[in-house]
């Protein structure tokens, strides 16, 4: 019987790029081949010359239709078939696979996000005409006052395990209606695939219950955290010794390194890295043992066994796993392999 492949790749929407998908009906014993769409709808092409190549890169089982159909992770190409698209941001993070993936890097992404109420435009158990009580239960909360959406975190939870994406946890936030999951540990180029996929599966399955996910750093202004990517990173030498945990940190606050990854760490990062709400300013860079208001933390456990890995609290929810991932493996790998 004929089954279907749900085609996935990254667009050229402004400032923030989003997940696209269209669907293609498979033979059986078909595979699914290079494929191709309008990139003039998608930000990526003028009308006349609009076509952009899509070349399958990572599939897995599709836990929405269930069965033989599958999910196809897609990179973007020019017409020549060889030129990664100006916005296929996968193919800077297989550069650095290649050439630091002796050293072994290892990701784990802590996807935060916000589910948003259509009809009101606000996150989800906000009320419509006022604020909830302030943040402080609802972080790991539990209880119907505090806590909204969770069928939602169930079933995305099942779905990407069903998928054998490397889920590691989930969590409800500091907001109401905001909650993280997480990828990893995984490679450098692994991780973004399983982000993606993931945050297909998590849009995807809002659709049903009427609910809106925002990557957005900053949904609500005021007292309220903002939403991160936080990105815990280790190599084998740093897995096996402290001086490499710091000389990582160190390699991440060298002179143009801080700016340079802002850059790639989601647009507005200056609103969300303010000094307050666990973050240290934008414009600083330092590191510190449990320091929730460092750039850079490293945990105590990590610190105690004098080995393990480091978290940079820097990235926005809004980032793209591709791009931190390329940028961390480049200046880590760099400064640990001199
Ligand atoms: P936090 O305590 O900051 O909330 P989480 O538990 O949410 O941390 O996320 C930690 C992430 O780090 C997980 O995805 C986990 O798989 C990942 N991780 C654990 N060990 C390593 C390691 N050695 N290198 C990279 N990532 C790791
Ligand atoms: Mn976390
Ligand atoms: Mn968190
Ligand atoms: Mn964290």
């Amino acid at each position: 019987m004929a089954y279907r492949a749900e085609y996935l790749w990254i667009d050229g929407t402004e400032p923030t790029n989003e997940i696209r998908s269209k669907t293609k009906i498979l033979a059986d014993g078909d595979e699914p081949g290079v494929w191709g769409y309008d990139g003039s709808s998608t930000n990526q092409a003028s009308g006349d010359n609009s076509d952009v190549v899509l070349k399958p890169v990572f599939q897995c089982p599709d836990p929405i239709r269930g069965g033989d159909n599958i999910l196809v992770m897609c990179e973007t190409f020019l017409t020549d078939t060889v030129t990664p698209h100006p916005t296929n941001t996968r193919a800077k993070a297989r550069e650095a696979d290649e050439k630091y993936g002796d050293q072994e890097p290892w990701f784990g992404l802590e996807q935060e996000y916000t589910l948003i109420n259509p009809g009101t435009g606000w996150p989800a158990g906000f009320p419509p005409n006022g604020f909830p009580a302030p943040q402080g239960p609802y972080y790991c909360g539990v209880g119907a006052l505090k806590i909204h959406g969770r069928d939602l975190i169930e079933e995305h939870t099942m779905a990407c395990i069903q998928a054998g994406l490397k889920i590691s946890g989930t969590n409800a936030e500091v907001m109401p209606g905001q909650w993280e999951f997480q990828i990893g540990p995984a490679t450098t180029v692994e991780i973004g695939d399983h982000m993606w996929v993931g945050r297909y599966l998590l849009y995807r399955l809002a659709e049903e219950y009427g609910v809106e996910v925002s990557i957005d750093p900053k949904p609500m202004k005021g007292d309220w955290n903002g939403a991160g990517m936080h990105t815990n990173f280790s190599t084998k030498a740093m897995r096996g010794g402290y001086d490499a945990i710091i000389s990582a940190c160190e390699a991440l606050g060298a002179l143009g390194k801080p700016e340079e990854h802002l850059t790639g760490y989601g647009v507005g990062i200056e609103d969300r890295l303010t000094g307050a709400h666990e973050t240290q300013r934008y414009d600083q860079y330092s590191y510190g043992v449990s320091d929730r208001g460092a750039s850079v933390r490293i945990p105590w456990q990590v610190h105690a066994d004098q080995k393990g890995y480091i978290e940079d609290r820097r990235p926005n929810a809004n980032a793209d796993p591709y791009v931190i991932a390329a940028l961390m493996t480049n200046t880590i790998c760099e400064a640990l392999v001199l």
